[in-house]
């Protein structure tokens, strides 16, 4: 039955990032649909770990800093030293810095695009050769943005980094469907966490941005439960290469 084939009972879900936010929205998700978690993060992810508990699934948590690409393969070693296996990746961490174009520094274009596209790919590499290994196939959803289809204002690596997300989505798509491995995005509109904080805190970019929205409300980290659940599940096996926006609306307008 249709049901069943979004069960995620006995999977398990390597999730970057989710000590707060969409990271952790998601984390909760599967973990609501039945899977193990495996979280890497800066620091030990203490409420997320809680919580995944909480729903009497397992947490295995990672310590890395993703800007440092050269972590990766240290990621993937630890995981299946510690959960045995590998079925669902999210590639969710990322950072947003600020400037006018003109501005824009080395440090801020090189930090953003290391852990948002450089380490989200490597990362994908090596799950990838994990689920080939494996031999059952797998499931890859990375986290893009409006940013992937629009240009924005004064985040030039963010927008550089998510827009490449969105193809290199294609890219591994492509190259991986026939191992059974699907690869797709989710493009969060404009959700209430850390990462928009400073909009959200500017009364004009604030009224702006909600003026936009034809759902009327900034989208929250529950918000991303269903979309996840959905593309790491089996009811999406013929989903490949698709960057599904989550966003009340905002790319409609
Ligand atoms: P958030 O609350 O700031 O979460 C970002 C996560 O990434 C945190 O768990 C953070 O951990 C982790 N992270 C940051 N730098 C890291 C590093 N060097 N190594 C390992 N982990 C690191 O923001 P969010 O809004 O939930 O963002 C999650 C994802 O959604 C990001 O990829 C973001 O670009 C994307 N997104 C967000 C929105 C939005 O409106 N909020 C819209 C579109 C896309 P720490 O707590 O240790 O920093």
């Amino acid at each position: 039955m249709i049901l069943n084939a979004f069960n995620l009972e006995g999977k398990i879900a390597l999730v970057t990032g989710c000590n707060t936010g969409l990271g952790q929205g998601m984390a909760l998700g599967l973990a609501q649909a039945g899977c193990d978690i495996i979280g890497v993060n800066r620091a030990g992810p203490a409420d997320t770990q809680a919580k995944v508990a909480a729903l009497g699934r397992r947490f295995w948590s990672i310590q890395a800093d993703l800007t440092q690409p050269s972590v990766v393969p240290h990621i993937v070693e630890q995981a299946i030293a510690q959960a045995g296996h590998i079925d669902i990746l999210v590639n969710n961490a990322g950072i947003i810095r600020r400037d006018d174009a003109l501005n824009f520094s080395e440090q801020d274009w090189d930090d953003v695009m290391n852990i948002n596209s450089k380490s989200l790919f490597f990362l994908s590499q090596q799950v990838a050769r994990q689920f080939i290994a494996q031999g059952k196939g797998g499931k890859i959803i990375n986290i893009a943005s409006m940013l992937s289809f629009q240009g924005g204002i004064r985040v030039p690596s963010y927008t550089a980094s998510k827009s490449a997300v969105m193809g290199l989505t294609r890219l591994m798509a492509n190259e991986w469907a026939k191992h059974g491995v699907n690869v797709n995005a989710i493009a969060p509109g404009y959700m209430a966490t850390n990462n928009t904080e400073q909009l959200r805190n500017d009364e004009s970019r604030n009224e702006e941005i909600l003026g936009r929205i034809p759902a009327g409300r900034w989208g929250i980290p529950d918000d991303m439960m269903g979309p996840i659940v959905f593309l790491a599940s089996d009811a999406s096996d013929y989903i490949n290469g698709y960057t599904l926006a989550v966003d009340g609306g905002w790319l409609a307008r």
